[in-house]
C-alpha cells in the first residue's frame, strides 16, 4: 500500500501476543492503521477486543510482539509511556469523569496539569471542545447532573483536550440507554471527519458500516478478518464472522 520506506503508520501492530497467566488472550495479531483511518474492531465477547485496544496505549503490556505508534516502538524500555498516552486518547464504556470537578474542569484538568497549558488557554480550548460535543451550556455543572450520553460526550471532549493523534474507543455506547446512543455516535461521526486516527470497538454495526474504513474482526485473540465494511457486512470471508453477523443483524 505504501511504497515509501519512510512512511510510518499511525499504529503498527506486529505479531502481538498477550496472555494473562495461562490464558492466551491475543495470539499473534498483526495489522496497520493508517493516518486518519477509522477502523472498527468487532468480535464476540471475550475475543480480546478490549485487550487489543488497551495494548495500544500500554494499559496492558504485551507479552510479546511489537506496537509502533507513528513509528515509535512503545514496547521498548526507552519509551516514555506517559508521552505515548498523551498522544493516544482513550474513551471507555464507563466515563470515569472526576465527580468533584465541573464539566469544564474535567476537560481542562489534564492539559493544565500534564502539558502546562495556561488556565486561560485551557479554558478557551475546553469551551471550544464542549461546543463541538454540544455541551457548552453545561460547562459549570457537575457530572452528576448529566445524562449518560452527556457524560460520555464530556469524556470524549476531555480526551480530545490533550490533542491526541489517535483516539481509541472501547464500546463507548454500550453502557448507555438506547435513546442516548445516537448523540454519542453523532459526536464520533463528526470526529471521523477531522482526520484523527480512530480505532473503535463497537457493537453498533450500522455505525461501523457507515464510518469505518476497515473492519477488524477478532475471534479468539486472532485477527480473523480485515475487510472494508462493504465486503465485511455483505460477504465476509470467514465463517466465524458470518455466524457473528447473523446473530447481530
Ligand atoms: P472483549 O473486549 O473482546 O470482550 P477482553 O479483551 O476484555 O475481550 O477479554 C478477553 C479475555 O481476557 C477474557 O477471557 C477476559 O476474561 C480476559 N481478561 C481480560 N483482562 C484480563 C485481566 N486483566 N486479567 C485476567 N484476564 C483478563
Ligand atoms: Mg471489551
Amino acid at each position: 500500500m505504501h511504497s515509501n520506506e519512510d512512511y510510518n503508520a499511525a499504529v503498527k501492530v506486529d505479531n502481538l501476543h498477550k496472555s494473562f497467566g495461562n490464558l492466551k488472550v491475543l495470539q499473534g495479531i498483526s495489522t496497520e492503521i493508517g493516518h486518519g483511518e477509522v477502523v472498527a474492531v468487532i468480535g464476540p465477547s471475550g475475543s480480546g477486543k478490549s485487550t487489543f485496544l488497551r495494548c495500544m496505549n500500554l494499559l496492558e503490556v504485551p507479552t510479546s510482539g511489537k506496537i509502533y505508534i507513528q513509528g515509535a516502538d512503545i514496547t521498548s524500555q526507552k519509551t516514555d509511556i506517559m508521552k505515548v498516552r498523551q498522544n493516544v486518547g482513550m474513551v471507555f464504556q464507563h466515563f470515569h469523569l472526576f465527580p468533584h470537578k465541573t464539566v469544564l474542569s474535567n476537560v481542562t484538568y489534564a492539559p493544565k496539569k500534564v502539558k502546562n497549558v495556561s488556565a486561560e488557554e485551557a479554558r478557551r480550548e475546553g469551551m471550544e471542545l464542549l461546543s463541538k460535543v454540544g455541551l457548552a451550556e453545561k460547562a459549570d455543572v457537575y457530572p452528576s447532573k448529566l445524562s449518560g450520553g452527556q457524560k460520555q460526550r464530556v469524556a470524549i471532549a476531555r480526551s480530545l483536550a490533550m490533542k491526541p493523534d489517535i483516539m481509541l474507543f472501547d464500546e463507548p455506547t454500550s453502557a448507555l440507554d438506547p435513546e442516548m446512543v445516537k448523540e454519542v455516535l453523532e459526536v464520533m461521526k463528526d470526529l471521523t471527519k477531522t482526520g484523527i486516527t480512530m480505532a473503535i470497538v463497537t457493537h453498533e454495526m450500522g455505525f461501523a458500516r457507515e464510518v469505518a474504513n476497515r473492519i477488524l474482526f477478532l475471534d479468539k485473540g486472532m485477527l480473523a478478518e480485515d475487510s472494508p465494511p462493504s465486503k465485511f457486512f455483505t460477504n465476509p470471508e470467514c465463517d466465524r464472522a458470518k455466524q457473528f453477523l447473523e446473530k447481530m443483524l
